[in-house]
């Protein structure tokens, strides 16, 4: 059907070595998924289930430049491993969920920390604080059947070269298979999904000018200046 206004441009994101890029549906993103970050953020290191909040397509940005927004003074760094579905559904059983995964990616979960502080301290959606312009820098798409599993691997992230959050997936509260089972229990999953999938400790503020470099072992590095 022709549309009454021009009709918004698919999000693409690069895979490595491919001329073909990834088509982004939905993006969704773990809270509190490494225990020293929960404890660092006041939380109890507990297992409880998982929760999950949304960004936008379009705040996913492989460009590697990460322009420093408006209305906050306190932008954070969480540095965490992406996952691409090739596929989905309801209810996925955890041990076929790694059978919808089309690859893996380095990204940042730009936060602005204190619009999400004012947020969470009166009962309000964490949008202002989560999924602002640009506020998802992403590396490369590394297909699953080059990366392999996602069960570990040094997860680190230095800022002016000074080492500034380190883990290893290892650590992951909710292991990527139960992420995708859980939340394909709250949502219907497909083809297109992108999932954040949480932020070891040693997340701290950004300042403009600032190099950021995300690793995390088996993918490209994702290098960023906040400008
Ligand atoms: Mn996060």
């Amino acid at each position: 059907m022709p549309t009454v206004i021009p009709a918004p441009q698919p999000i693409i994101l690069p895979v490595s070595d491919s001329e073909a890029g990834f088509p982004v549906r939905r993006v969704y993103c773990v809270g509190r998924n490494y225990a020293a970050h929960a404890v660092e953020m006041g939380h109890d290191p507990d297992k409880e289930p998982p929760f999950f909040f949304q960004k936008n397509p379009d705040n996913l940005d492989p460009s590697g430049q990460f322009p420093y927004p408006p209305l906050s003074g306190d932008v954070h760094h969480e540095i965490e491993l992406a996952v691409m579905l090739k596929s989905g559904g309801s209810d996925i059983p955890v041990d076929e969920a790694l059978d919808h995964v089309y690859g893996y990616a380095v990204s940042l979960d730009m936060t602005r920390r204190d619009l999400q502080g004012q947020a969470k301290k009166a009962g309000r959606p964490w949008e202002a604080g989560k999924a602002f312009e640009r506020s998802a820098p992403v590396g490369k798409i590394v297909p699953a059947t080059r990366f392999g599993s996602p069960e570990n691997g040094r997860i680190a992230l230095t800022v002016n070269g000074t080492l500034r959050q380190e883990g290893d997936l290892n650590q992951l509260i909710w292991k990527v298979p139960e992420i995708i089972a859980n939340l394909s229990g709250l949502f219907r999953l497909d083809a297109g999904d992108v999932i954040l999938t949480g932020t070891p400790a040693g997340v701290g503020p950004v300042e403009k000018g600032d190099v950021l470099e995300a690793s995390i072992a088996g993918l490209p590095p994702l290098n960023v200046t906040v400008v």
